[in-house]
């Protein structure tokens, strides 16, 4: 096994996770998100995939994201979970090394058989993404045009799906199923206390988004972001809440309910941005590699991978990009002009 190097950025970030998008399409079309209806030409072939997450571990990544679109449409999930399994179990491989594989999705595909599947390849987590509980704001927040009957349909899909997930092993307690919300004002910020109602009961932790400015589609503003703080404060209200911060390389700041009933959280990637310990790198289904959410372009990997270069070679390739990578756009938002493109959040995979 080649040793293992950790790499910093020119802000001395190391690389930590990667969050490998397996395909641009989606079975919704949540409007803060717009998705692709169709791929982007020359999608990775699995061998590709895997060559790449082994690159990033020989560079430190501990961590495996499974994201999309929507992950569960694509069938190359398989032969990839199977293929990362069989090198995590392999004591001197690369992918030895991942601590965690764990796939987002919307969970309207998430029944008995593939959350079996999922488990029995090893995916260590399921984060669900349910932005209401109320059939009309679901079909909304999901772009479904046939209405509530529509919305409540795909919650009682997602509810089966934590049912199934729960059955097969993943356990809410130790942080193996979780649930994430987009909150936009205007639009679901009456739901917010009906979905940490909701995850109470099923002992699952809420993460509320704060609605981003990814992509050019979604015709972002300002005015329906809602901040973090404000959502902290409402629910606070209902059920007191005690800060335990945000872990370093994390995403979330997270919140115990003071009556004991487990913890929520908020990413609040708009008002308090976390860019200063970011150590996320994202590769799209066709193999852009880009090292923040809201940049404008990736770096091509796919000219290596067909010019056959060695895994040393691939990894230096990633390497370099990593070492070079200063970006915080988050954080230097309010000084910039938004450009004319910025990739979409269903192309990146959130
Ligand atoms: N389809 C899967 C899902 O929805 O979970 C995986 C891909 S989706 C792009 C990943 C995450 O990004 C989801 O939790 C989604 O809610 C979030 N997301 C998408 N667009 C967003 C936006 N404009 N602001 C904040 N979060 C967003
Ligand atoms: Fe699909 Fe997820 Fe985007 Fe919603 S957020 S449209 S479920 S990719």
């Amino acid at each position: 096994m080649i040793k293992p190097t950790r790499v910093l950025d020119l802000l001395a970030r190391p690389l930590g996770v990667v969050r490998l998008s397996l395909t641009a399409k989606c079975n919704l079309a949540c409007p803060y998100c717009c998705p692709e209806s169709i791929e982007p030409p020359g999608l990775l072939h699995t061998r590709d995939q895997l060559r790449l997450i082994q690159a990033a571990c020989q560079l430190g990544a501990h961590t495996l994201r499974l994201t999309g679109g929507e992950p569960l449409l694509t069938d190359r999930l398989w032969p990839l979970l199977d293929a990362l399994s069989l090198g995590r179990q392999t004591a001197a491989h690369p992918f030895s090394r991942l601590k965690e594989v764990a796939i987002t999705t919307n969970g309207s595909l998430l029944d008995d058989e593939r959350v079996r599947r999922l488990r029995a390849a090893g995916v260590d987590r399921i984060t669900i993404s349910l932005d209401a509980v109320d059939g009309a704001s679901i079909a909304r927040m999901a772009g479904l045009r046939s209405g509530p009957e529509a919305g409540n349909a795909l919650l009682e899909r997602v509810l089966a799906g934590i049912d199934a997930a729960r059955a097969a092993g993943y356990n809410p307690a130790h942080g193996s199923l979780k649930l994430n919300a987009v909150i936009q004002r205007g639009c679901n910020d009456d739901q917010l206390i009906p979905l940490a109602q909701l995850a109470r009961q099923q002992g699952l932790q809420l993460r509320l988004i704060e609605y981003m400015d990814v992509g050019n589609r979604n015709g972002w503003c300002r005015d329906q972001v809602m901040p973090a703080n404000e959502m902290i404060q409402l629910l606070h209200r209902h059920w007191p809440l005690q800060s335990i911060g945000r872990q370093p390389g994390g995403t979330s700041s997270q919140w115990l309910y003071q009556d004991g009933e487990g913890s929520i959280a908020t990413i609040a990637s708009i008002t308090e941005p976390f860019c200063s310990d970011c150590n996320r790198l994202r590769i799209t289904a066709d193999g852009q590699a880009f090292t923040c959410l809201f940049a404008s372009e990736g770096l091509d990997l796919r000219p290596w991978l067909r010019m056959e270069v060695s895994d040393s070679e691939l990894a230096e390739v990633m390497a370099q990009l990593w070492t070079g990578r200063s970006d915080r756009f988050s954080e230097e938002r309010g000084l910039m002009q938004k450009g004319n493109h910025h990739a979409e959040m269903a192309y990146l995979g959130g």
